[in-house]
């Protein structure tokens, strides 16, 4: 099976990679508005400021709306499960399920999901979602 693409570490990421590769997933929040937000970058995108920290999210989320993909794509196993979740502290991320049948019955709206970690490479571990408090897998 061919691999999926792996991201590249810029310097403006780096901090998330080195994040997932230590279990966490680091969001950042603006120290003058309060603002939190993702993807990574060097400035607040509510107020510019550059005055900006990177914490550690709690890796739990909501999914905000999913497509199931039937079509065959480097490094998936088709079908598999495109989803957009809502982390709890507000920043959206697009990502993969994992864990879940790929079927429209076991997955729902506004379901509760906890971050998975998956190593595609020796330096980029890809965060994934699973249904919060599931099974094992
Ligand atoms: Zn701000």
């Amino acid at each position: 099976m061919p691999s999926r693409p792996v991201p590249q570490p810029t310097p403006e990421t780096q901090h998330f990679w080195d994040g997932t590769r230590a279990g966490e997933l680091r969001l950042q929040r603006c120290l003058d508005c309060g603002a939190i937000y993702f993807p990574p970058r060097p400035f607040c995108p509510a107020c510019s400021s550059g005055d900006v920290e990177v914490f550690a999210a709690s890796g739990r989320a909501r999914l905000a709306s999913f497509v199931i993909n039937h079509r065959p794509a480097p490094g998936f196993e088709a079908p598999y499960v495109i989803a957009l979740v809502d982390l709890e502290e507000g920043p959206r991320m697009m990502t993969n399920l994992v864990g879940v049948d790929p079927v429209p019955e076991a997955l729902s709206v506004d379901m509760p999901l906890e971050v998975v970690f998956e190593a595609v490479s020796d330096e980029i571990q890809l965060p994934l979602f699973r249904p919060a408090g599931g099974s094992a897998s």
